[in-house]
């Protein structure tokens, strides 16, 4: 038959029915996803240990002779092939379970490579079912590709079919960039990258390989991005509103504070998409307490004013409440109605805003995510705002877009966001960025506890409340049981230690009406020690906390405890950051040390992607990306911006449709 590329293998001789299968199940259904199918990682078939030199239990190479064989059979069923492998210093019995055909293999006196985990057998150091290569005279191919694999798929089989892929199709193979760019950009070819990536004949080719597979990868997911957030920012014909650039500073005579000049310039990114008749898709993201808040009212404000519905969305009800409590005078002195809507309201009160939403009586709602998750129904939905982006992902994207007559909307972070991720995770919104503090620069000192210093940690507590200075217990909490348990608890020691201390406490499991409360009675300066869970993590702006401590500070990520430190400092005195660590290991007090030294937001966000790196980041598919094959935005963040860059370039040269076809692009939320 007549291969080519996208040949299913179903229709390959070499391929039955249970390899097709188990190939679908990798994800490779044709000829072209097999090469773009990379070894996990490689073999150096010229490390090799000597055999008297093995551990037992390790992983390790080993090449010898054979020696000799024995073939058995276990009860008529289980059989094994036992070959004696030797090299100059000591033999070792390697043994292969029922594969009786390796006995043609494995002669006597022919050299092998074999890879595997160094057994014990009856005291005996012994292999078992090792990877083998036999050794040819000559051998060029050292780096032996090993694929990751599932069911019956042998790493021999899977070889075996990407030769003859490749040396079938090789003239098929078509190349994106032309020999300029290529020059330009220091790329092999794809033929090259691709015999390569499988079967390098070098270290340094399998390097070339890999640099032009990173840049491809790259750069058609930047090129996707960029056709999708075309696609998403298109507004239906005739639904566009002009907006006038004093709207601006009318918002800000409302308000009882100048505005930032990065508030403004981010403002007027908001009004020039109006204007340009897009479809707002934006991240806001900036520094803790960089007042992107007020940014978010700005575009709720301004289709409120055009007698369009706009929508709040706040990760936590604590933080909605918030809100709705700070902005609520303000909307109605625009004469405009604003409501909260919550998941622990009663029914009657939710139906209530849900018939208001729907005839619309209510121009502005403020709630949690839920408000796009319940079955409400707006009358004229135009401006949605997420705050705190990471719980917002790709499918509620979609669920909004059905809200509403595809509204606008915009999405804030809760930290900087480093740009290697903004560009990949981020890269079908525009992002903006808030850079300046309205405060100026924040300080808050941040200092290192261990376990067993826990009294001075009581002692500056009974010395901050003599002061009469608030602040923050924080207990790690994902509000399992065993978290709130430990609140519980540490609510309790403080209580015994400091008796006559108004202390509190606050976690996921309260109810909300107890929780309202409570947040009141704290921001009214009537409770000294708030002791919480992380309910308080996000956004909470309680401008006279002085303080935070943090329990088991080892167990948070470096960017949710900036933006727990965040609560505190936010009067213009320096506030004060305790952590407090439960552990002494190396690693963990090298990284809480790094934060304690530094006071921005974008510096540790770095950090934090460096150290778990991007496998740990919220997952792609949430944000409706493929999986990434080969490339990893930490390590490889300068191809990513010359991709990113190049992409642009291209983007705006060449029409959408040639791009798609010579790019062979799919539509991203396919895949
Ligand atoms: P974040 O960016 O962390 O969400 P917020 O929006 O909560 O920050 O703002 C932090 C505090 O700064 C709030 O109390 C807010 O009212 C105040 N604020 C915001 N913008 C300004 C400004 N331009 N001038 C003075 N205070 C401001
Ligand atoms: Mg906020």
């Amino acid at each position: 038959m007549n291969l080519n590329l996208k040949t299913p293998f179903s229709q390959l001789n070499s391929v039955g029915p249970k390899r097709e299968k188990d190939l679908g199940k990798l994800n490779i259904k044709i000829a072209e996803d097999l090469l773009f199918f990379y070894p996990r990682r490689y073999l150096d078939l010229r490390n090799f240990k000597k055999i008297s030199a093995l551990i037992p239990y390790e992983m390790a190479s080993i090449k010898g002779k054979v020696l000799g064989r024995e073939e058995r059979r276990v009860r008529g069923r289980v059989s094994y092939l036992k070959v004696i492998i030797s090299d100059n210093t000591g033999f070792i019995p390697v043994m292969f379970f029922n594969q009786p055909y390796l006995k043609d293999v494995f002669q006597v006196g022919k050299e092998f490579f074999l890879h595997g985990k160094v057994g014990v057998y009856k005291g005996v150091a012994q292999m078992s079912n090792p990877l083998y290569e036999e050794e040819q005279p000559g051998r060029r191919d050292w780096l032996l590709p090993l694929y990751s694999l599932s069911g019956g798929l042998t790493q021999k089989y899977m070889r075996k079919l990407v030769k003859l892929v490749l040396s079938t199709l090789d003239d098929e193979i078509v190349e994106m960039f032309s020999l300029k760019e290529r020059q330009e950009l220091g790329l092999t070819s794809i033929r090259f990258a691709l015999q390569n990536i499988h079967f390098p004949l070098s270290d340094m080719n399998l390097e070339k390989a890999r640099s032009y597979l990173i840049f491809r990868e790259f750069f058609i997911l930047q090129l996707n991005l960029l056709i999708n957030k075309k696609a998403e920012q298109a507004l239906p014909a005739g639904s566009f509103t002009v907006i006038e650039k004093k709207s601006i500073k009318k918002f800000e005579s409302l308000l009882p504070f100048k505005l930032t000049k990065s508030q403004k310039i981010v403002m007027e990114e908001i009004v020039s998409d109006i204007n340009q008749g897009k479809s707002i898709r934006r991240l806001i993201h900036g520094e803790v307490g960089s007042g992107k808040t007020v940014v978010a009212i700005f575009a709720l404000w301004l289709f409120a004013k055009q007698g369009y519905q706009s929508a709040f969305l706040a990760p936590t009800e604590i933080l909605a409440e918030q809100h709705y409590l700070n902005w609520q005078d303000f909307f109605m002195k625009e004469n405009l109605s604003v409501a909260i809507l919550l998941g622990q309201m009663s029914e009657k009160e939710k139906r209530n805003v849900r018939d208001q939403l729907n005839n619309g009586e209510i121009n502005v709602v403020i709630g949690t995510h839920s408000i796009i998750t319940e079955k409400l129904s707006f009358k004229n939905l135009k401006m949605v705002v997420v705050d705190e982006q990471h719980k917002f992902g790709v499918e509620q994207r979609e669920v909004l877009k059905q809200k509403g007559d595809n509204p606008h909307y915009i999405v804030m972070s809760a930290t900087p966001i480093p740009r290697s991720v903004a560009m990949t995770f981020y890269g079908a919104l525009d992002i903006s960025t808030i850079g300046e503090l309205p405060k100026g620069e924040r300080k808050v000192a941040t200092y290192l506890f261990q376990k067993d210093e826990k009294e001075k940690i009581y002692q500056f507590l009974e010395y901050q409340s003599s002061e009469g200075k608030q602040g923050y217990v924080v207990t790690p909490a994902i509000d399992t049981k065993e978290d709130i348990e430990s609140a519980v608890k540490e609510y309790e020691r403080i209580k015994r230690r400091l008796p006559s201390t108004s202390i509190s406490l606050i976690h996921g499991k309260i109810p909300y009406q107890e929780k309202e409360e409570i947040m009141k009675n704290f921001r009214a300066g009537k409770t000294s020690i708030l002791v919480s869970t992380t309910v308080i993590e996000s956004g909470i702006d309680v401008p006279e906390a002085s303080y935070i401590i943090i329990e088991q500070a080892e167990r948070f990520g470096l960017a949710q405890l900036h933006q727990l430190r965040g609560r505190v400092g936010r009067s213009g005195d320096t506030g004060y950051c305790m952590l407090i660590s439960y552990t002494q290991q190396d690693e963990i007090m090298e990284r809480l040390e790094n934060f304690a030294t530094s006071q921005s937001g974008f510096e540790i966000a770095e950090i934090d992607l460096k150290i778990r790196g991007q496998g740990d980041l919220m997952g792609t598919r949430q944000h409706g990306i493929p999986p990434l094959k080969i490339g990893n935005i930490v390590r490889d963040l300068e191809v990513l911006k010359i991709a990113r860059l190049k992409a642009e370039e291209l983007f705006e040269t060449m029409p959408e449709e040639e791009i798609m076809k010579k790019f062979l692009i799919r539509s991203i939320n396919e895949g």
